[in-house]
């Protein structure tokens, strides 16, 4: 762990808000930056390292879908918490899809958003094996890439590649939806279970030839997922 306190960075352009969060966050020992619009954002990130970004989805120069899309196809990963009224299936599908790592809908708990942030900012910061490899592909956890025989590299969000760690850790061992859960996600209080369900399905598109018959993230019926190397 390094000795710098870790940066994030808050998209936000309601102030009340933006406030509220540089004031909770810097209480926990983060420093912080805040940006009200895109413009100001892309200015803050250049050449910075953050360790999250909080991102609201509706800025006054366009939407944090946006911001997290043009990131990650200049291949930066950074983890990515979405604060956002909408709260709509759709809009939550299109956070997951652009790289986002979770979603979080106004009005929030403080302490429950404070322990998303610290669960995935602790994560990112532990010392860990940085790769995985297998005979058909190779898991870059440093750069959430995966990297597959004879396919591009495949960008992972950052919970999918934890994810993939995590099960690949226990090979063959059957892991509760819950157990994920806490584990991976780092927290109790998350609303359902079908969010592990969600990013599964994900990480089968990417790693798996034949999705609908996966041979690697193998479904346990009644209890959860495993991995089959
Ligand atoms: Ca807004």
């Amino acid at each position: 762990m390094s000795d710098e306190s870790a940066e994030v960075v808050v998209v936000e352009d309601e102030e009340d808000l933006a406030f509220l969060l540089r004031q909770n966050l810097e209480t926990q020992g983060y420093r912080v930056t805040t940006c009200g619009t895109l413009r100001a954002a892309r200015h803050a990130l250049e050449g910075a390292r953050p360790a999250l970004l909080l991102l609201d989805v509706n800025l006054p120069d366009g939407t944090g879908f946006d911001l997290l899309g043009e990131l990650r196809r200049a291949q930066v990963w950074t983890p990515a918490i979405f604060l956002t009224a909408r709260s709509a299936e759709a809009d939550r599908l299109l956070g997951f899809a652009v790289g986002g790592d979770d979603y979080v809908v106004k009005p929030f708990s403080m302490a429950e958003l404070l322990a998303r942030v610290a669960a995935i900012v602790r994560r990112s910061q532990l010392t860990r094996p940085p790769e995985a490899s297998f005979p058909t592909f190779r898991i870059d956890f440093e750069r959430y890439v995966l990297h597959r025989v004879g396919q591009e590299p495949a960008p992972l969000t950052y919970l999918e590649s934890e994810l993939l760690r995590y099960l690949i850790e226990r090979p063959g061992e059957a892991v509760s939806r819950n157990t994920l859960l806490n584990e991976v996600w780092g927290y109790d209080r998350f609303p359902t279970t079908r969010t592990v369900d969600t990013h599964v399905l994900n990480l089968r598109k990417k790693l798996e030839e034949d999705p609908k018959q996966p041979r690697h993230l193998l479904t346990v019926h009644g209890i959860g997922y495993k991995f089959v190397a």
